[in-house]
């Protein structure tokens, strides 16, 4: 392996609890009453490590942890809180799409559109709380440091560059995460494009890349290149997605596990 690639919501960044905030905050503004809009003003009277905490007790936020690898996109979050609030069943990828599709068009476009503004806002409430909302996978890091030089390190991702420096700055990683080596949203939806332009910038085959993302089908598009593909268990995924991807023929991996997976 010449080159890692990794994705960076649920592989490097653990962002479900800031995710879910502003998904509450979303639907409150596209649909207000449909949740008990009384959490938000919990959390916005506290600091973020309390609202970090106070989210992951919430059971909603159990709901949404389970609903979140069936969807792709930001509407998907919104459309994940109402099935909740309406105690829909969600198992299976069909239950979640038979859900998307009795959603009102105009919901899930409003939703989409108002999501990244609501980001932003709470972002503007204060940078410091929204920053301690998210935090990176420290056994990831780690072991990252343990291998300094063995390979070159990047970050694909469809989150905004300058929204990924920020963070990496904030969790203290740029010694093995470089700013400089971040591949993102610009480079597409689809994580191919990613890989396509790190294969050329590194004029490495694709076959000394290694891929890591916690969504099979990101995976998928990247494997038909020729790299090879890891699902990090650690991420947005369940028991569901781990047998998906290795049907699919992609190694799963825990954080216990991934030097083994990686580097022997
Ligand atoms: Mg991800």
């Amino acid at each position: 392996m010449k080159v890692l690639a990794l994705d960076f919501d649920g592989v490097i960044s653990d962002s479900a609890p800031e995710c879910f905030w502003v998904a509450v905050r979303t639907l409150e503004r596209v649909r207000p009453g449909s949740l008990d809009a009384s959490r938000l003003e919990r959390w916005g009277a506290m600091s973020g490590l309390e609202a970090r905490a106070a989210i992951q007790a919430d059971p909603l936020f159990t709901g949404f942890l389970e609903i979140m690898p069936l969807g792709n996109r930001a509407e998907d979050f919104g459309v994940a809180l109402l099935a909740l609030e309406a105690g829909e069943t969600i198992e299976e990828q069909s239950d979640y799409d038979r859900w998307f599709a009795e959603q009102d068009p105009d919901f899930t476009e409003a939703f989409h559109r108002y999501f990244y503004d609501e980001r932003a806002r709470l972002r503007d409430v204060s940078e410091e709380d929204w920053g301690q909302l998210m935090s990176p996978y420290d056994e990831l890091v780690e072991l990252l440091r343990r291998r300094r030089g063995a390979c070159e390190v990047v970050i694909a991702t469809a989150k905004d560059r300058d929204a990924v420096t920020r963070l990496l700055d904030r969790f203290a990683v740029t010694d093995v995460l470089a700013p400089d080596r971040i591949y993102d949203k610009e480079w597409g939806r689809d994580k191919q494009a990613h890989i396509r332009a790190v294969q050329s910038d590194f004029d490495v085959p694709f076959e000394e890349i290694t891929f890591i993302d916690d969504k099979a089908n990101h995976l998928a598009s990247v494997a038909v290149l020729g790299a090879r593909c890891v699902l990090a268990a650690w991420g947005y995924n369940a028991e569901r997605e781990h047998e998906q991807a290795r049907g699919r023929g992609f190694a799963v991996s825990g954080l216990d596990e991934l030097e083994a997976v990686l580097f022997e």
